[in-house]
């Protein structure tokens, strides 16, 4: 019996159609626990080297941890993962609401799915049965309208996850979508699984999870649930969840704004998260078991449209309402409706849409190339571009690559303001002055992503102050000094080796990050549930040990991977910030190299970036160097 687990991995190849349920394997579990460390080493293990992200051959895997669908705080998360359509590296990307825990009550950890269906399908999940349905009726149809009325064939009482038509026309960074406004939003893993001809996955399960000691479960969730109800971030973040963080950052001069060109805005009390609560909100919404819920449903009304929308979170409104120049939080919040439907991650697709608007300001891309003049600050012009680029049609289709591609292709030096790294587009941080956070970028094994590590505070502050200290302090906006940019490997290491285990476990990383709920409390909870002795220190073990695994796949599947792949655009150090608390600022190139070369020693890998054999042994991960060794 393996306790904390339904026992069962649900495999589906949709290319003959077949159907097959394994036991979960034991060594897997044992060594790399849950959600995204099963992720990882299932994609090392199973997708043969070479594999485009768009075939057959790829996987589309979803991953619950023990933790997941437990009742305890904040076992919502589900995990996903692919071959990367982003950047062709690793990929995975997370989500909370009740789809996990749904996927483990129907009896199944994992799903791995495979091949292509021969038709649009979707798939249908009810405890034991397990079927590939068509899904005729909805191809094409928005990924939250299709939701609704999924809803309406299977029954309420399914959690279900669609993609909308940007997948369908593989965008390279289109999403999965749930609940009305969760999605798994990185990487592009909703073209994935649109790519096998899957437009959507209904679940219900009625079954029950193991839990080694309930007794003590029970009494571990009461106690969970008080400290987190007691915590000082209980009543000042939750409010306005990650939204409540605009201000902070605009202050200090990490907002990103017009493409990444400056870096504090004058509109941000228009777009932050007093604007949602006072213009917007409805109600708070929360994902499965979640004490302190920072989803924001609300309505908004502008002059393209009014709808329903879920958010917008921080780093919608620092892409839309900063990159994008949106002036105000129905706009932004419109914005994100926009691409809730048709599927596309917030953050890359208000960042092309920036850069596009960078490029035709500066005539480097022409009216007659996209149909009408684009504009920062325009709503028009940013919801033309979401569509357009959903189509693929003529020139959108060059878009819907993502940035590095257009750029390369676009050429005229639009790749100094394309940014990303690796090909994922960058997040809601701007990083002229923040060295910490920009090598957490660099560094991020998916690409340019915030969750992997997330050290701004620590470099404004100096400290390693939680987020809500951060608001509570408040900033003052007035002019930075230059932050040294040597000595920083050590934190983001901290950072990228802490935050892995809470999605390696299923839990959302909230409770901890943003309202100061205690590591022990995950220690006791696992032992109650799992029956195994692993503290702290072990789940960094194993999540160190996935870091590694995960840059080795990249470096197994990317051809030529190395430290070129590590640095940012050339915006982002050879040009100083224009205005703002950083103005002048700038991270040199020869900056860049000495944090790179620090990170690299640090992390035990060769100059290259690439985690050296002796490195490998050590961690357990032998036959991960033996692979690379006989690839070189
Ligand atoms: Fe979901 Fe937000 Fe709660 Fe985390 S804090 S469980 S993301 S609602």
């Amino acid at each position: 019996m393996m306790y904390g687990y339904a026992g069962t991995l649900l495999r589906v190849d949709l290319s003959n159609g077949e159907i097959r349920k394994e036991p979960l394997p034991e060594d897997k579990v044992e060594e790399y626990i849950g959600g995204r460390g099963l992720v990882a080493r299932f994609l090392w293990d199973e997708i043969s080297p070479d594999t485009e992200p768009f075939s057959e051959k790829n996987m589309f895997i979803a991953a619950t941890g023990p933790l997941t669908g437990i009742l305890l705080p904040g076992s919502c998360k589900t995990h996903f993962g692919s071959k990367s359509a982003a950047t062709g590296g690793y990929a995975d990307s997370n989500m909370g609401g009740h789809f996990g825990p749904a996927l483990k009550y129907a009896g199944y950890d994992v799903l791995i799915l495979t091949g292509k269906a021969s038709e649009p399908s979707y798939l249908f999940i009810d405890d034991e049965k397990v079927e590939i349905r068509s899904a005729a009726l909805y191809w094409g149809k928005g990924a939250i309208t299709t939701e609704e009325a999924l809803k309406k064939e299977v029954g309420k009482d399914f959690q279900i996850i669609t993609v909308g038509p940007a997948s369908e026309k593989l965008v390279r960074f289109a999403c999965i979508c749930h609940a009305f406004g969760r999605q798994a939003g990185r990487t592009g893993i909703g073209s994935v699984l649109a790519s096998k001809n899957i437009k959507a996955i209904a679940v219900r399960g009625s079954g029950a999870i193991p839990v080694f000691d309930i007794e003590q479960a029970y009494r571990n969730g009461r106690e969970a649930y008080q400290a987190i109800y007691e915590k000082p971030g209980f009543t000042g973040w939750t409010p306005e969840g990650t939204a409540g963080l605009t201000d902070w950052v605009n202050k200090v001069g990490a907002f990103p704004t017009r493409n990444f060109q400056t870096s504090y805005v004058d509109h941000y009390e228009q777009i932050n998260g007093k604007a949602i609560n006072d213009r917007l909100k409805i109600i708070d919404k929360g994902c499965f078991c979640c004490p302190n819920p920072c989803g924001k449903y609300g309505h908004t009304e502008t002059r393209l449209g009014s709808a329903y929308v879920e958010g917008p979170e921080y780093e919608t409104i620092a892409l839309f309402g900063g990159s994008c120049m949106l002036p105000t939080i129905e706009e932004v919040a419109y914005a994100n409706y926009v691409c809730d439907d048709l599927g596309l991650d917030t953050i890359s697709a208000a960042s092309v849409a920036a850069w596009t608007m960078e490029c035709f300001e500066k005539g480097i891309i022409t009216k007659d190339q996209l149909g009408r003049e684009v504009h920062f600050g325009d709503l028009e012009s940013v919801v033309y571009l979401l569509e357009q680029m959903s189509k693929r049609e003529g020139f959108f289709d060059l878009l819907a690559e993502g940035v590095k591609s257009a750029s390369d292709k676009v050429g005229q030096g639009s790749d100094m303001f394309a940014i990303h790294v690796k090909g994922l587009e960058w997040t809601g941080y701007e990083c002229h002055n923040a060295p910490g956070m920009m090598l957490a970028y660099m560094t991020a094994d998916i690409g340019a992503h915030h969750n992997r590590a997330w050290v701004l505070g620590a470099d404004v502050t100096g400290s390693s102050t939680s987020v809500h200290d951060l608001i509570s302090a408040g900033a003052s906006g007035e002019r930075m000094p230059k932050v040294e940019v040597s000595g920083k490997a050590a934190n983001v290491i901290d950072s990228q080796t802490t935050r892995p285990i809470f999605d390696i476990l299923g839990v959302c990383r909230l409770q901890h990050m943003e309202i100061g709920f205690e590591v022990e409390h995950y220690e006791k909870i696992f032992h109650a549930v799992t029956g195994k002795e692993k503290n702290w220190d072990e789940f960094r073990r194993v999540s160190d040990k996935v870091w590694h695994l995960t840059r080795c796949f990249s470096v197994r599947e990317i051809e030529n991977f190395g430290r070129h792949l590590d640095y940012p655009p050339a915006r982002l150090s050879e040009e100083p910030i224009k205005s703002g608390p950083n103005e002048g600022h700038r991270i040199t190139r020869e900056e860049l190299d000495l944090m790179l070369d620090e990170y690299y020693e640090a992390r035990g890998w060769d100059k290259n970036g690439i985690p050296t054999t002796e490195t490998l042994e050590r961690v357990g991960l032998k036959d991960v160097a033996d692979t690379l060794e006989v690839r070189r």
